[in-house]
This record gives structure tokens, C-alpha cells and sequence, in this order.
């Protein structure tokens, strides 16, 4: 089977600084894949990449078959894959219908609109009138990734879903990827919460100081095999 994206030798950085090191992932489609890693491992490096918002140094990406490092950031969203960037980045004096449509600027044909991102946050429906910035951070982040939804990506690159948000709010907006999926998105989640990244992805792929240190089914893996992963140390046996 061909995978959706075909990650290979992907090196990445900023200037003289290279934070990806031939980083070789595939990801079928329908597949839920967490990338996981300390701080600096490159995690946000990798989405940005894959979103043309860093230019790759070496290595190829296909994405459905085509070399997606040929394609332009901004045409990458009409290509099928959306970002929900760290930080959110919402439109603060824009409400949240507005921030939503935004999303849907430059969307492909699919089955992601305005109510159909109600149905799946639909603790959004009470706030379309509201700006942005009043929002809390769990809002916010349903908002975001609401946003990249209305673009009917085939493929959600999810940043940080959980980073400063309580444990409830994680919870809410996690329980709301099955149905992402169901719908014909695969999603790609970076997650420094190893427990919550294990529980929500088939699959899971650490990146230790930009290099990928591991990856496999979660439920195939010891906790111990991804602490030592995760901040590389040698696994005990
Ligand atoms: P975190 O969980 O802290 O966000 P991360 O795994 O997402 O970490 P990145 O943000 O991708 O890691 O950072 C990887 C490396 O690249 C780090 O050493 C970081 O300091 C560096 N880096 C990130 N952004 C920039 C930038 N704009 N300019 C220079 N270096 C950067």
C-alpha cells in the first residue's frame, strides 16, 4: 500500500542550525500518528516542514503520490494538508465564525463545513458571535483545529494540541479526533504528553535531538522503550 505521506531523509533547519536529521516516516491514510519528544526535538520542526513553512535542506516527501516539497505553503492547504499551528493563531478581534470561515478560504471539495464543526465542538455553537481573543485556551484550540477542519484537509497536522491546557479540556478535544478521522482526515499530532499520545494514536514515532528514535504501535511498545526513546537513555532489560 502506498502511504499518504512518505517521509524520507528529510533534513530541516534554520540557517547554520539543522534541527532534522534525515527523518525517514510514512503515514497511511486513516491513520492517527503521534509524533512525541523532549523539548527542541524538532516535533514542531517536522510540521512546519511538512507544511512549507521551513524549507527542507535534503529528502523527499510525497503526499498522495506527489512531491509535496515542489508545492508552494500556501498552495499546500488546496493540496490537502492543514496546520494547527502551536500558539493557535487565531484572528484575536475576529469572532469565532469569522476565524472559522477563514479555514474554509481555500478548501478542497469535501464533507467539513461550519455545522459539521459545531456537531464534533459543540461547545463552539454558544461562541460563533464572540471574538477570539476572550476565549479560553481550550476554546481557542477547538477553534483552531475548526478551523483547519473547514479546509477538508486530507491531512491535519496538529501542534501541540494539549500544551497549557487542563486535563478535562485535553480530554474533550481528543475525543473529538475519531470522528476527525471518520470523516477522511488522517491526522498527524505532535503530543509531549506521552500518556495521551499513546491512548489516542496507532501509531507513535519519538524524535530524540531531530533524529527518529523510535516508532510502533503503542500497544506493542513498553513504557519503558519510550521513556528511554524519549530521553534517550539506553531501555533497561
Ligand atoms: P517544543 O516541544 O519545545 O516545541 P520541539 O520538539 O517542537 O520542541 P522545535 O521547536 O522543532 O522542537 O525545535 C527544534 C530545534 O530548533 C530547537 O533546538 C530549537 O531551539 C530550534 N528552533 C526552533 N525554531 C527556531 C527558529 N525559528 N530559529 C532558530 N532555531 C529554532
Amino acid at each position: 500500500m502506498t502511504a499518504l505521506l512518505d517521509v524520507r531523509g528529510l533534513s530541516a533547519g534554520y540557517g547554520d542550525f539543522q534541527a532534522l536529521f534525515e527523518v525517514y516516516m510514512a503515514v497511511e491514510e486513516g491513520e492517527t500518528l503521534a509524533i512525541i519528544g523532549a523539548n527542541g526535538a524538532g516535533k514542531t520542526t517536522l510540521l512546519r516542514t511538512l507544511a512549507g513553512l521551513v524549507p527542507a535542506s535534503s529528502g523527499t516527501v510525497r503526499f498522495a503520490g506527489a512531491d509535496l516539497l515542489a508545492v508552494p505553503a500556501w498552495k499546500r492547504v488546496g493540496h490537502g494538508i492543514s496546520l494547527v499551528p502551536e500558539g493557535r493563531m487565531l484572528f484575536p478581534s475576529l469572532d469565532v465564525r469569522e476565524n472559522l470561515l477563514i479555514g474554509a478560504h481555500a478548501r478542497r471539495g469535501g464533507r467539513w463545513n461550519l455545522d459539521r464543526v459545531i456537531e464534533v465542538f459543540p461547545l463552539l455553537a454558544p461562541l460563533l458571535g464572540r471574538p477570539s481573543e476572550v476565549l479560553s485556551g481550550g476554546e481557542k484550540q477547538a477553534v483552531a483545529i475548526g478551523r483547519a477542519l473547514m479546509a477538508n484537509p486530507r491531512l491535519m497536522l496538529l501542534d501541540e494540541v494539549s500544551l497549557g491546557l487542563a486535563p478535562l479540556v485535553v480530554k474533550q478535544l481528543y475525543a473529538a479526533l475519531p470522528e476527525v478521522v471518520e470523516a477522511g482526515t488522517t491526522v498527524l499530532v505532535v503530543e509531549q504528553d506521552i500518556g495521551q499520545a499513546a491512548a489516542a494514536a496507532d501509531r507513535l514515532v519519538c524524535l530524540l535531538e531531530g533524529r527518529v528514535v523510535l516508532e510502533g504501535d503503542p500497544d506493542c511498545l513498553t513504557r519503558g522503550d519510550i521513556v528511554a526513546a524519549y530521553f534517550g537513555m539506553k531501555a533497561e532489560t
